[in-house]
């Protein structure tokens, strides 16, 4: 436990004018007042007060702070009172304390309306006092550092606050370094794994290139003293949450992802900043594009840097921010650069982030809305700012993009009430269809039964889920015209050659053409995939055939690929195995159409004959409509349970593996292919990140075959020759 006279030196380190009587009263006072008390591991109650006022002095930040932090639990646990602390520490640390008080409490509930008024107390008594939000941040990061203590359940709901609510709250301050911490300790309790598996990528790197940051770290240093620049230069790993969060978002995996190292350059002035990135650029080549100059172009929250990637040793890719100390500390602390001592007085620190403008202007919101669960999302919003939260009659909360509108809104309640809708009432009054909802809204969605989605919707929708619901409705109506033109047809031929065309002779001909219903059959002959004269001589076999005309009415894609020329049917090739949202293109051949990914090394034949390239494109909800199945080969280790692990991955991430086939298995690894149906591409590139990540695998790529396979067989793993298995990038 930290002892009196050090928490006085902690402070006093960077603010020689601290009341030490003040610090020394407020220290006697919590260890008395939590002698008795125990927390959750064992260990006496007031180390934990200390460790929070440690935090702090971390930032810097002034006695009140400090003082607030050794009492903060004393008046919700112990026999001390509001009006006790205000007479021994002043009114303005009783007013402190109690803001903390009132937030402690709110930890202990669970439900959702709850947990939303807690937050609006939280954000009421911040924009009061931001220092109450400093002692509570500091207060949550010492409970998730100790979080190994408390039962399962309760680990697993604070991690996910922590997530959720105060590591992007310290983000939204300004507060990285917090942010970072609160972030990795939630991550370790959410997703242990996960971030296991990218602990040990990191060795294994360290392991092939040996520790890279102390040779980065000589490099620029070394740059910047052919020039003369003095400067502090550090570089550290970025933190496995950070790295996640990456490689999901971009779907890329651990190997490609370029900057895992992050180093500063730390100066004593602006200009050196420049001068220092100059010397770098000169010793090493920048990535292109990469350069960004916030010194002149501050963020928004105030931030302040110049920004630059380049390529490093051993073919690694390194970010580098200049900044002077100053900026460096605003960067790390947010908000609580404004509170930082300095020679014992505020440091008034310009560039700091101003909490008074975004927490005034939520306040505002707060006071004009009724509803503490709107309020909730709608902080969430501002937090997570791509989305919208509105309301249904009953009050039930529908997260949209930003962007949505009624039509959305609708079809994400149900896909019957969008296809019904005629108009919609937000907050009360009529609005347009095409009107863009806000955060906070109440929408009521007018419907008449039997209505039907009007193709202008398409233009109005932006979620993928109406605009497919919508489709579908278009295409069911689509349909139904193509029947009735289709019996049409049909009478007319079977009337023009004098032969019966009853509903008998065209059961017989769905079921000749391989069509389940005669429906079907109308179907294809009014969309013109179809002869009246194919009909008749299914019908009636004395009739001429041409075979190339054959289509057999499941090789037709449901829609999913747009550009299709009338007449051809479109087959996806084995080659690439083009999935939704990659770039395809198809060689026609015949009546045949085959989709190839842009990239497909099997084009490279077709190049001869740009009379067989047809456009194609997939339709934007081609992800929706059940998915498509790609294979991965995938290299690991052969040991117990490494399929195991790889199979739960997928599994995990809501894909199917339709087949497995080995192609080698030595003694020391194992290369598989796994035939896995995926929603698009990005799931796909998810499902490899994740399985890149885990150790057991050395490689893992999608399966790229050299030539275009005439006929879907499905080819055994022996037919293929390792060197056949050409790797193309994803
Ligand atoms: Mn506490």
């Amino acid at each position: 436990m930290i002892r009196q006279y050090e928490l006085v030196e902690m402070v006093r380190a960077y603010n020689p004018e601290a009341d030490e009587a003040l610090l020394n009263r407020a220290y006697v006072y919590g260890a008395r007042a939590h002698a008795q008390q125990k927390r959750a591991s064992g260990e006496p109650y007031f180390g934990h007060p200390l460790e929070v006022a440690a935090i702090l002095t971390g930032l810097k930040l002034d006695d009140a702070t400090i003082v607030t932090a050794l009492l903060h639990d004393t008046i919700e646990d112990t026999a001390a009172t509001f009006a006790e602390i205000g007479e021994l520490f002043g009114a303005e640390i009783a007013e402190l304390v109690d803001g903390v008080t009132k937030l402690n409490k709110l930890e202990l509930v669970n439900r959702e309306a709850e947990q939303a008024e807690n937050f609006r107390k939280l954000l009421v008594a911040m924009s009061k006092d931001v220092r109450v939000l400093l002692v509570k941040l500091a207060d949550r990061l010492h409970n998730m550092r100790t979080i190994d203590a408390l039962r399962p359940e309760k680990r697993a709901r604070i991690a996910r606050e922590t997530m959720d609510i105060f590591a992007p709250l310290a983000g939204r301050m300004g507060m990285q370094r917090m942010r970072e911490e609160l972030e990795d300790l939630a991550f370790e309790v959410l997703n242990p794994e996960a971030r296991t598996s990218i602990m040990r990528r990191f060795l294994k790197l360290r392991k092939e290139t040996g520790d890279l940051i102390p040779r980065i770290k000589a490099a620029i240093e070394e740059a910047l003293y052919e020039v003369g620049v003095a400067a502090d230069v550090q570089g550290r790993e970025k933190k496995p949450y950070s790295i996640w969060r990456k490689m999901e978002e971009k779907g890329i995996g651990f190997s490609q992802l370029s900057d895992i190292y992050g180093f500063r350059v730390i100066t004593r002035e602006i200009p050196s900043c420049y001068a220092a990135l100059g010397a770098v650029h000169t010793a090493m080549r920048a990535v292109p594009e990469r350069m960004k100059d916030y010194i002149s172009n501050p963020k928004s929250n105030g931030y302040r840097s110049l920004h630059t990637t380049v390529y490093g040793p051993a073919a690694s890719r390194v970010e580098i921010q200049f900044r002077t100390r100053e900026m460096h500390e605003v960067a790390e602390t947010g908000v609580a650069a404004h509170w930082a001592y300095k020679e014992g007085r505020r440091s008034e620190n310009p560039f700091a982030v101003d909490p008074f403008r975004w927490l005034s202007d939520l306040v505002d919101r707060l006071e004009k809305g009724d509803q503490p669960k709107e309020f909730l999302e709608q902080v969430k919003l501002d937090m997570f700012h791509d989305q919208v939260f509105c309301f249904t009659p009953k009050g039930e909360v529908i997260g949209l993009p930003r962007g949505a509108t009624p039509i959305d809104f609708a079809y994400m309640i149900h896909t019957r009430l969008g296809d019904s809708c005629v108009g919609a009432k937000v907050d009360g009054q009529r609005v347009p269809l095409w009107t863009r909802l806000r955060n906070g809204q109440s929408v009521e969605i007018l419907r008449v039964e039997n209505s039907r989605p009007s193709p202008v919707w398409m233009e109005m929708a932006t979620t993928g889920r109406a605009r497919s619901a919508i489709r579908r409705a278009l295409r069911e109506e689509e349909r139904e015209e193509h029947v009735r033109l289709g019996r049409e047809i049909a009478r007319l031929a079977f009337e023009r050659r004098k032969l019966d065309g009853g509903p008998k002779a065209l059961q017989s001909g769905a079921r000749k053409l391989g069509f389940a219903t005669v429906e079907s059959l109308l179907a294809a002959l009014g969309a013109a995939e179809l002869s009246g004269r194919r009909v008749v001589a299914a019908v009636y076999p004395g009739m001429a055939e041409d075979p190339a005309d054959e289509v057999a009415p499941e090789d037709r894609p449901g829609g999913l690929v747009l550009g299709v020329p009338p007449g051809l049917t479109l087959a996806y090739s084995e080659c690439c195995e083009p999935l939704p949202g990659e770039r395809i293109v198809g060689i026609r051949s015949g009546r045949a159409l085959e989709a190839h990914c842009i990239d497909c090394a099997a084009l490279v034949a077709h190049e001869e004959h740009p009379e067989r390239w047809v456009d194609l494109r997939w339709d934007e909800d081609a992800a929706h409509l059940g998915g498509r199945t790609a294979s991965i080969d995938v290299t690991l280790a052969n040991q117990a349970g490494a399929l195991g692990a790889v199979a739960t991955l997928i599994g995990d991430h809501r894909a199917n593996i339709d087949n497995i086939a080995t192609l080698a298995r030595m003694p020391d690894y194992w290369r598989i292919r796994l035939a896995v149906t995926v929603r698009d591409a990005k799931h796909m590139a998810s499902i490899l990140s994740a399985i890149e990540a885990q150790t057991i695998v050395t490689d893992v790529r999608r399966t790229r075959l050299p030539a275009p396979q005439p006929k879907a067989e499905p080819r055994p793993a022996a037919t293929i020759r390792p060197d056949a298995v050409e790797a193309v990038g994803r």
